[in-house]
């Protein structure tokens, strides 16, 4: 029998899946890949599947299948093509289901290796914001795990076993009742500092030039807005089955921090390393052990301080209605989600400033649309009720 991990990659070829392979490429002996799965980038997941000879290779993007087949002719490499053929692949027995696609697009495919019972790297947060309880539900049915990805929910993950147990079923009860709260850091992104008043002018490409993290271009955005705190304020809701009053974010731009937990006895325990998105995947992909690979070092010396600031609101006015959703919960934060989904794709095509984002969130979010959200087909509808009615702003500013 094979000693090796056996894992497949949702979102094979973004950010989180070129960490994840560079992880398993660097150690051949642990990993074997058995499914990538990409949207529409065809040539790099050509090259993807060439490189790491998985048993079978998706491209979301149908029309990409002849080329796909093309450049793997001659492999032994099943391929198979568009949505519902891909989002199949989750359910396929293996050791970790790596979810790294972005936005909503990746809810179908998190829910089949839900249902399927799979073990979960969690990258993709826009599924857990808005359609939280239903995938703790069918999580907990079907024995899944879910473990964060997301760099905060690593660390806090990491900070206390508790949570470990609690995925294999545990009652920690006690433990829970010993955390007075968690706090998750953010970078404050590339407008910390930047004048108020010079926030008409952020262009796309000022948006997404991160100052610490290389990511994909949405969650660079959703960095430079805080709607990413935001997000994650209500992943950690789902993930750790804390309140709202109980999770705290504070901006911390050395971003060495990750995470913490404050427990009722007074003591702090912090996650730090580089800003590196392979040490939480590692982590993911061997916890309880550790990876043995090759970090760029940490010199906290050269590093001399950290700094720690309050989220400023006038600033980042979409943290706050992240936060607000999760207190109202029902179906705003799926709401947040699929306006901001539509407010930042707007923004990077060009058609709305960095500010209207917030805008639009909160004006869609005022709607009040009303829903079901015990099930994945009543959350997705709220979701296109909420991307109608961004739509609709996105119009009337365009036409302004
Ligand atoms: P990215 O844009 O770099 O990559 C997205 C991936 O999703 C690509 O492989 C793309 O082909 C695929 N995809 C897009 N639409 C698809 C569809 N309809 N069907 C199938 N595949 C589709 O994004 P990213 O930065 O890697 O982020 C992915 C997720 O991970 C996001 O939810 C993000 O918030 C989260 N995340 C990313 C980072 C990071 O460092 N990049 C850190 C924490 C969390
Ligand atoms: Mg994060």
């Amino acid at each position: 029998m094979s000693s090796h991990s056996v894992i497949t990659i949702l979102g094979a070829t973004g950010s989180i899946g070129d960490n994840t392979l560079a992880l398993v490429r660097q150690n051949p002996d642990l990993f074997r890949i058995k499914a990538l799965v990409g949207g529409s980038n065809v040539e790099k997941l050509a090259d993807l599947a060439l490189e790491f000879t998985p048993d079978v290779v998706g491209i979301a993007d149908a029309t990409k299948q002849a080329r796909l087949a093309e450049r793997l002719l001659g492999s032994e490499i099943k391929i198979v093509a568009g949505d519902a053929e891909c989002k199949d692949l989750a359910a396929i027995k293996v050791d970790i289901v790596i979810a790294g696609i972005v936005g909503l697009a990746g809810l179908p495919s998190m829910m089949k290796a839900v249902e399927a019972g799979q073990t979960i790297g969690l990258a993709n947060k826009e599924s857990l914001v808005s359609a939280g309880h239903v995938i703790s539900q069918v999580a907990a049915k079907n024995g899944a795990r879910i473990i964060p990805l997301d760099s905060e929910h690593s660390a806090i993950f990491q900070c206390w076993h508790g949570w470990q147990e609690r995925l294999d079923g545990n009652d920690v009860h006690e433990g829970m009742s010993s955390i007075q709260k968690i706090c998750l850091t953010a970078s404050g992104g590339p407008f910390l500092t930047r004048a108020l008043n010079e926030f008409a002018s952020i262009t796309p490409q000022d948006a997404v030039a991160h100052p610490n993290w290389e990511m994909g271009r949405k969650i660079s955005v959703d960095s430079a807005t805080m709607m990413n705190k935001g997000l994650e304020v209500i992943e950690a809701h789902f993930l750790f089955d804390l309140p709202a009053e109980q999770i705290e974010a504070v901006i911390h731009p050395q971003s060495i921090i990750h995470g913490m937990i404050h427990f009722r006895d007074g003591s702090i325990i912090a996650q730090l390393s580089s800003a590196d998105m392979q040490v939480p995947i590692s982590y993911a992909l061997k916890m309880p052990g550790r990876l043995n690979w090759d970090p760029e070092p940490l010199d906290i010396v050269a590093l001399g301080k950290l700094e720690f600031l309050p989220i400023e609101p006038d600033r980042f006015p979409c943290f706050a209605l992240a936060q607000n959703a999760l207190i109202q919960a029902g179906t705003a934060p799926a709401i947040l989600n699929g306006a901001n989904e539509v407010a930042v794709a707007a923004f990077l095509a060009g058609h709305i400033s960095f500010s209207s984002i917030a805008t639009i969130v909160a004006d869609s979010l005022a709607t009040n649309i009303d829903g079901d959200i015990n099930t994945l087909d009543a959350v997705i509808a709220v979701d296109n009720e909420a991307r109608r009615v961004a739509t609709v702003l996105v119009e009337k500013i365009k036409g302004q």
